[in-house]
């Protein structure tokens, strides 16, 4: 039986005993991902098919409140991608679920052949604030060691820049950051582009703190680069974030739906594994553990960064609105 999806005792006790109190009022998720599971096609996924057919604004806020409590919600919104997900659908979604939303920001997804022209009237009729790729819509599968180009082409990137968008990139690679081919570039789209702003999903996918140590050196001094925190189980990774480039350029993401998912991402050797909710051997384990959601771990993950670095409230207010603001300033 899964219990992705559900908030247990164990999740509603961490929230109560640690977070509740130490979350702000005003929560900006800048990291979430709105979609209707027909958008997705036959390579939907098991995690999406075992939640709700449609997963919309309202859905998303009434499972943010029912997880960490009430407070004033709103987020960066973009699809789920998947290598199947009717783009054009998933987008055209995507914007009616914000529509009238000032308070929330939206990015479309973009594939490997979605021109600048698209991009701009895209732009024009949706309001969207930023262009999300994905590795999953690259032509070639399985692409886990693509190369950015691949699936973020220097025309989105041009495009991104000619407009001021925000590109939200979730790299792929075994070393994420830590690949120089990853780092060297960030480094040249950042310079080249200095009006687009890149989003790095999940901090750098630095799931494992070795990559954020070996990698983040290499971003040194980019003025146009941010961290989100989504699904990052690992305080070590978001302590390096904080430290190498301040509170002003961490923004707290909860990934929804990902948030949902029991597990934890845990650092292994030289990469990562997810331990989620379906794995079916916690029972066995020594203690046998009753894992949390993930969306839970990170904020514990967030929580221990900060404090590693002496962060109070007004840091907590960078990291959970200010920063997005900056981000989406004109
Ligand atoms: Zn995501």
């Amino acid at each position: 039986m899964t219990t992705n999806w559900t908030i247990r005792e164990i999740d509603a006790r961490i929230v109560r005993d640690r977070l509740q109190g130490w979350l702000p009022e005003r929560v900006f998720d800048a990291h979430a991902h709105l979609y209707r599971v027909c958008d997705l096609g036959s390579k939907a996924g098991e995690f999406a098919r075992s939640g709700p057919e449609i997963a919309g604004y309202g859905e998303w806020r009434a499972r943010m409140t029912e997880l960490l409590g009430p407070r004033e919600f709103a987020g960066f919104f973009f699809p789920m991608p998947s290598a199947t997900v009717d783009v054009a659908a998933a987008n055209s979604f995507l914007a009616g679920e914000l529509a009238g939303r000032k308070d929330c920001r939206r990015a479309m997804l973009a594939s490997p052949s979605t021109s600048a022209a698209e991009i701009a009237s895209a732009v024009a009729e949706f309001g969207f604030r930023g262009i999300k790729g994905y590795h999953l819509l690259c032509p070639q599968q399985p692409a886990m060691q693509a190369p950015i180009a691949d699936y973020l082409t220097e025309e989105h990137f041009a495009a991104a820049h000619e407009l001021g968008l925000v590109v939200v990139l979730h790299m792929v690679k075994d070393r994420a950051l830590a690949d120089p081919a990853n780092s060297g570039d960030i480094r040249r789209l950042c310079v080249r582009h200095p009006r687009m702003k890149l989003l790095l999903a999940h901090a750098g996918r630095c799931f494992n703190p070795l990559h954020a140590e070996e990698g983040m050196v290499a971003l040194d001094g980019l003025r146009n680069v941010w961290f989100d925190s989504s699904a990052v189980c690992e305080s070590a990774s978001l302590e390096i974030v904080l430290r190498r480039f301040g509170p002003e350029r961490l923004l707290y993401g909860s990934d929804f739906p990902v948030a949902f998912q029991r597990g934890r991402c845990v650092a292994v050797g030289d990469g990562f594994i997810w331990l989620t909710g379906d794995w079916h051997d916690w029972k066995r384990m020594i203690g046998a553990p009753e894992p949390s959601l993930v969306g839970v771990e990170s904020l514990l993950a967030l929580q221990r960064a900060m404090d590693a670095r002496g962060f109070g409230n007004a840091e907590k207010e960078l990291i959970f609105g200010g920063n997005a603001e900056q981000l989406f300033a004109d």
